[in-house]
């Protein structure tokens, strides 16, 4: 196609700023290549739809962390079936506000030059590698990068789907009391997920989740665990905001493919890089979006080798920890088969904070 009246040939075309789309913009921009960053979103990071933790490591990538930690965690509480919980000390991580990391990654790939154009969408992904952008215009980028979630386009383009899929609601309350625990509540009746109440400051994150075919049970599944929090006294009776969303679940998806002569990488919950356990994505996507910006700048530098190099690094970076997470979930699964309910053990043998989670 010819680049024409309203079309534009940028080098790179980012698909989406949440954390993996933003340093993905950032890495290629700061390399001096002409980047256009597309959001469907009026505005980077709102509204929030995430739980808000990020483990300790997450600094070596995004230094800027501390000035966006609303709290510090020093470890995690597993309460199955809400029996009295065991813990895991040394379980560290930072509750942020995520809206505001969202919004400093995006800023910094703007900094780097990269065009963040907000408030639009991406409506077709064609064979030859061209992107229809909702205000009318065709793009005809020399690489592209998916970074646009869950139910990401440019994903489908290259048929990556990520089918298996877990949604959330969740609230966030009051907190009566500090507290410097993640909470996590596994039930059987939280089928494919868990329920959890994460601290931050005054506030706290009440949300559960479950296997996409039962979301309809998320909203009484939540009031129950709402109202039992709250008759404990560990939370107000009042919530101020509601959100949710999907978590991809099933693991890596192949991370690259070609449109044409335009070779695409997804990165983040696009790529199916969430844990398919924990639901955690944002370190992963901040990870594997730097990784696709760096193979963008190798492959338009004329390393032709840079896109399957990609793919390798993903495999050799969150492999083993997603297929084990696979697995487990797998495990805990399997016991609903036939009518049944996995009982207390199998909650917490497919459960993180479980020495046999990580046995062989
Ligand atoms: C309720 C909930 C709680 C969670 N809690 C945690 C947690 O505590 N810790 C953690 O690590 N992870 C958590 N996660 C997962 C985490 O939020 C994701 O893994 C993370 O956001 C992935 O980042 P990303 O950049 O890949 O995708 P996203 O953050 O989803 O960003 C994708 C962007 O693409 C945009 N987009 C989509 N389609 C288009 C389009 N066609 N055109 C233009 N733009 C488009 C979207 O608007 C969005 O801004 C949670 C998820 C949910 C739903």
């Amino acid at each position: 196609m010819k680049v024409g009246m309203g079309n534009e040939a940028p080098d790179v075309v980012v698909v989406g700023l949440g954390p993996a789309g933003s340093r993905a913009a950032a890495v290629a921009a700061d390399a001096g290549y002409g980047v256009i960053a597309i959001e469907r979103r009026a505005e980077a990071g709102c509204p929030v739809q995430c739980a808000e933790f990020v483990p300790t490591m997450i600094e070596r990538d995004v230094p800027g962390v501390r000035t966006v930690t609303r709290q510090m965690v020093a470890r995690m509480l597993t309460f199955t079936e809400f029996d009295s919980p065991d813990e895991t000390p040394d379980f560290r991580g930072r509750m942020i506000d995520r809206a505001a990391f969202d919004w400093m990654l995006a800023a910094e790939a703007a900094r780097a030059g990269a065009d963040c154009r907000y408030g639009r969408s991406v409506v077709a992904i064609n064979a030859d590698g061209t992107i229809r952008i909702s205000d009318g215009r065709i793009l005809q980028p020399r690489v592209v990068i998916g970074c646009d979630g869950p139910h990401s386009r440019v994903g489908a383009a290259i048929g990556q789907i990520n089918q298996a899929l877990v949604d959330t609601r969740q609230l966030t309350v009051p907190l009566v009391l500090p507290h410097d625990a993640t909470d996590i509540f596994l039930s059987a009746d939280y089928r494919g997920g868990y329920g959890w109440l994460f601290p931050k400051g005054a506030v706290a994150n009440v949300g559960v989740g479950v296997v996409m075919e039962e979301r309809q049970r998320l909203k009484p599944l939540l009031a129950e665990l709402f109202t039992r929090l709250s008759a404990s006294g560990r939370i107000g009776t009042r919530a101020f905001a509601t959100t949710g969303g999907a978590i991809p679940v099933g693991g890596r998806l192949r991370s690259i493919g070609c449109l044409g002569a335009v070779p695409v990488m997804l990165a983040g919950d696009a790529a199916g890089l969430t844990n398919p356990v924990t639901g955690a994505g944002i370190a992963s996507a901040v990870q594997s979006g730097t990784l696709a910006g760096r193979a963008a700048v190798d492959w338009l530098g004329g390393n032709v080798t840079a896109v399957g190099g990609y793919e390798e690094e993903l495999g050799d970076i969150f492999g083993a920890a997603l297929d084990r997470a696979l697995r487990r979930r797998r495990e805990v699964l399997a016991r609903y088969q036939g009518g049944g309910r996995p009982d207390a053990r199998a909650l917490t043998n497919g459960w993180i904070g479980s020495s046999n989670y990580w046995a062989a």
